[in-house]
């Protein structure tokens, strides 16, 4: 595996590469591993080569499958609506999914999600989970759980510069100015929402990229069209040239013009899935992969290696590319293309030496392929931070995902701790004297990608519309844009449709 090259290769940076390979041999001997490795078990769902003969049967009414936010959102859905007769059947050995999280010595960390934006004013879903999880006091947001300052830096031209957005010739500024003024319109227009719904207005903006919206509306500012493809990358593991433009102004569009957030924690979103299995933990099972879903007469036998539970109706909350593979004459979600993610947690057991602002919750480096890192320890009340865990962020966005799967794959992991570690090295040059440790996530099919088309296709309308045998879709996929609230909303969604069938 090649990683990912630099959007803007230049013979300077070749160079520096090359010095990067021999500044290696000074550094330290770094342990790690991959971990929570599920792609196995992908692979025997999609052979169908798990043999399942469980030796006992459950009658439950209704089962949700998969353990993420939004299967644990519709649990806590059908909780607050006072129905208790439902398991939530998870294959990982804890639930959360893209927001499980993990803790060393040093913090607890995220494993994917790490933050949430905090809801506006307005009546929202979000903001009901979040006022009864306390992250409101008086209808304000609490200091406590909002990230601390300094929140976000780049590191651009040799040192770190405050905020993401590269500071640039006046030709720039102007730039970003007119694209603010564009994008308040858009958010004066309503158009743009969270959750995003299934029909959207403007829904033309979907027919081309977002980097051919910036070229159509004279937008040719090399800066703002980095930090716009960085924002696709960011939020869909895809390049502004993949992503369609709809997708790329929700993010700028969808959300308060001045978030006093986010709200963030050590472990990321694992906070929200800890909170959330307090009120619904009773009802997961964990260890349990699902791996058939059958219909008999009328009633869904899903079964898993130890149980088949016996139900009157599913949320299936777990991707849904997988459901083919589980449920006989299910077709397959042919539009739904999904993007590989490498994440890592960097044990570091000092800081490296800073050259610019000091160090923010969220680094990010002009034109590496990376994502940069966020600081597990940034919430931390400690007056002084000796050690930290780094949690890096990388999607593979260029190419065809299924490529870059395998990419994924083939790579064993000293490659892509040197890979990691040489990226980091371009801001971080004593980087490799001060981490010990490194695990690395490699998830295949980490979130659903907003590609050209896919927003307003028919086929993603197929499975947000699906109603047949008292099944319902919940993952977040199904909204194109994987964040928490679409997470929630899917699941919310399904709990209320799944009640309605039931109570009837
Ligand atoms: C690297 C990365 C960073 C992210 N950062 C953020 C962020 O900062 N903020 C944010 O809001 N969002 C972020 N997201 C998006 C994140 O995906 C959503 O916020 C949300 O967590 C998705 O939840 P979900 O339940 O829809 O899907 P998932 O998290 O994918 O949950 C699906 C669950 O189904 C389970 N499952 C699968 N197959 C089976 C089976 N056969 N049987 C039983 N269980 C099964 C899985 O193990 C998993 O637990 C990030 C995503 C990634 C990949």
């Amino acid at each position: 595996m090649e990683p990912d090259r630099p959007l803007v290769p230049s013979r300077r940076r070749f160079l520096s590469a090359a010095l990067v390979g021999l500044s290696q041999k000074s550094g330290r001997a770094v342990t790690g591993s991959f971990v929570l490795e599920s792609h196995e078990a992908g692979h025997r769902l999609r052979d169908r080569a798990f043999a399942a003969m469980p030796a006992r049967e459950q009658r439950v009414p209704l089962v949700i499958v998969g353990g993420g936010i939004a299967g644990l959102c519709a649990a806590w859905r059908l909780r607050r609506r006072g129905f208790r007769d439902f398991v939530v059947l998870e294959m990982e050995d804890r639930a959360g999914g893209n927001a499980r999280w993990g803790e060393n010595e040093i913090s607890q960390y995220p494993w994917a999600a790490h933050y949430v934006p905090v809801p506006g004013p307005g009546p929202s879903l979000a903001r009901e989970l979040f006022e009864e999880l306390g992250l409101f006091e008086d209808g304000e947001p609490s200091e406590r759980h909002l990230c601390f300052s300094p929140q976000e830096r780049l590191f651009l031209q040799g040192r770190w510069q405050e905020g993401l957005e590269p500071a640039g010739t006046p030709k720039d500024i102007d730039q970003y100015k007119r694209f603010s003024d564009r994008m308040a319109d858009f958010r004066a227009n309503g158009a743009f929402r969270i959750p995003a719904g299934d029909s959207l207005r403007l829904g033309e903006l979907d027919r081309l990229s977002m980097r051919d919206w910036l070229l159509r509306e004279g937008f040719d500012s090399s800066y703002l069209q980095w930090y716009c493809d960085y924002s696709c990358r960011d939020d869909y593991g895809c390049s502004s040239a993949d992503a369609s433009a709809w997708a790329g102004i929700h993010y700028f569009a969808a959300r308060e013009d001045h978030d006093p957030g986010p709200f963030t924690w050590p472990e990321g979103n694992g906070w929200l899935v800890k909170r959330l299995l307090e009120r619904v933990g009773t009802h997961v099972r964990t260890g349990a992969t699902v791996c058939q879903a059958a219909r008999e007469k009328n009633r869904w036998r899903i079964v898993t290696k130890e149980i088949a539970y016996v139900s009157d109706a599913v949320i299936f909350a777990a991707p849904t590319f997988l459901a083919p593979f589980l449920i006989e004459d299910m077709p397959a979600p042919q539009a739904f293309e999904y993007s590989p993610w490498v994440t890592a947690n960097l044990t570091l057991d000092r800081l490296p030496r800073e050259r610019g602002v000091p160090l923010a919750w969220d680094n990010v480096i002009f034109n590496s392929p990376s994502l940069g890192y966020v600081v597990a320890t940034h919430q931390s009340l400690a007056s002084r931070i000796e050690r930290s865990v780094w949690t890096y962020y990388w999607a593979l966005a260029d190419g065809e995902p299924a490529a870059r799967r395998r990419d994924l794959l083939a790579s064993g992991w000293n490659r892509w701790k040197e890979a990691i570690l040489d990226d980091l090295t371009r801001a971080h040059p004593d980087i490799r004297e001060c981490v010990s440790r490194i695990d690395i996530l490699r998830l295949g099919h980490a979130m659903i990608r907003p590609s050209v088309g896919f927003l307003t296709s028919q086929a993603r309308r197929k499975f947000t519309a699906y109603e047949a045998d008292n099944f319902w879709f919940a993952n977040s996929d199904l909204s194109g844009i994987s964040i928490f609230e679409e997470a929630q909303y899917r699941g919310v969604t399904a709990a209320d449709r799944a009640l309605a069938r039931i109570s009837k």
